[in-house]
């Protein structure tokens, strides 16, 4: 039986979407304005500033410069940590984006959500909530996909000693009331509704043999297309804040939130 709503989506996935928790601190749009610029240093340089601010006692960041020749001069990953490594939850979305497109649903809105769960959650932890194992991972270079400089194979490489069990990542999630994923592999995502998705961080984790989910966002109507009039903006000019939703933004975090608790009991 269809739904009467979204008559796209059978019954039994469609829901109204959950009240999000109220997103305290920053303006959530005018960090996501202030990441979406073509200058790809400054990019990575705010992003940096507005993590080090959030999270001072747990940030690192880690940089890889490569020799003449390869597709970068550096690869730079920004990873906020809580409890410990190795058999952890990792929750990523890269950072970058193809010159010239300000990249706000690829990918900056999926760093917004993953900056504002990650605040919510240090505010749990002082609060006296035990300290889940989850690192938060802004990486570096997907769209150098295949390339060594790749930040989630840098990641990987760095990690090799302390690997996460499970990975959900974040991608073109900005935007619509539905989030999807292409499968499920890490098991925190039940009820999802499962399409192909474009490729991005999850795969290079999946190759690595760990268990990683890839949640993208998606309109009600656009949900089931072959092509989403969405992700037609995609490395264009037109991928701008402005066509980011701030529901969406809040929803993501929260979301990111359930999976950490799902993560917690399993
Ligand atoms: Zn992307």
């Amino acid at each position: 039986m269809a739904c009467g709503t979204h008559p796209k989506l059978p019954l039994s996935e469609c829901r109204k979407p959950e009240k999000p928790t109220p997103i305290k601190g920053d303006p959530l749009n005018s960090i996501l304005k202030d990441l979406c610029t073509t200058d790809s240093q400054a990019r990575r340089r705010r992003l940096a500033s507005h993590l080090a601010i959030a999270f001072p006692d747990r940030l690192r960041i880690e940089e890889r410069t490569w020799d003449a020749g390869a597709d970068s001069s550096e690869t730079v990953n920004h990873l906020v940590t809580f409890g410990r490594e190795g058999g952890h939850l990792v929750i990523g979305a890269h950072y970058d984006a193809v010159p010239e497109s300000p990249g706000a649903n690829d990918n900056g809105a999926a760093v917004i959500q993953l900056l504002t769960a990650a605040k919510l959650l240090q505010e749990r932890v002082a609060t006296g909530e035990p300290e889940p194992n989850v690192t938060f991972c802004f990486w570096d270079h997907e769209e150098l996909f295949g390339s060594p400089c790749m930040g989630s194979k840098v990641f990987l490489e760095n990690h090799r000693h302390t690997l996460p069990k499970k990975a959900v990542v974040f991608d073109v999630s900005g935007r619509g009331d539905f989030f999807v994923s292409g499968g499920d592999p890490a098991g925190l995502a039940p009820g999802l509704p499962s399409r192909p998705t474009p490729p991005s961080d999850n795969l290079i984790l999946l190759r690595h043999g760990i268990p990683s989910t890839l949640v993208c966002a998606l309109p009600a109507g656009e949900w089931s297309s072959q092509s989403p009039a969405t992700w037609q903006t995609l490395h264009t000019k037109q991928d701008t804040p402005d066509r980011i939703e701030t529901g969406t933004l809040e929803r993501g975090a929260q979301l990111i939130l359930d999976m950490v608790g799902r993560f917690r009991v399993a």
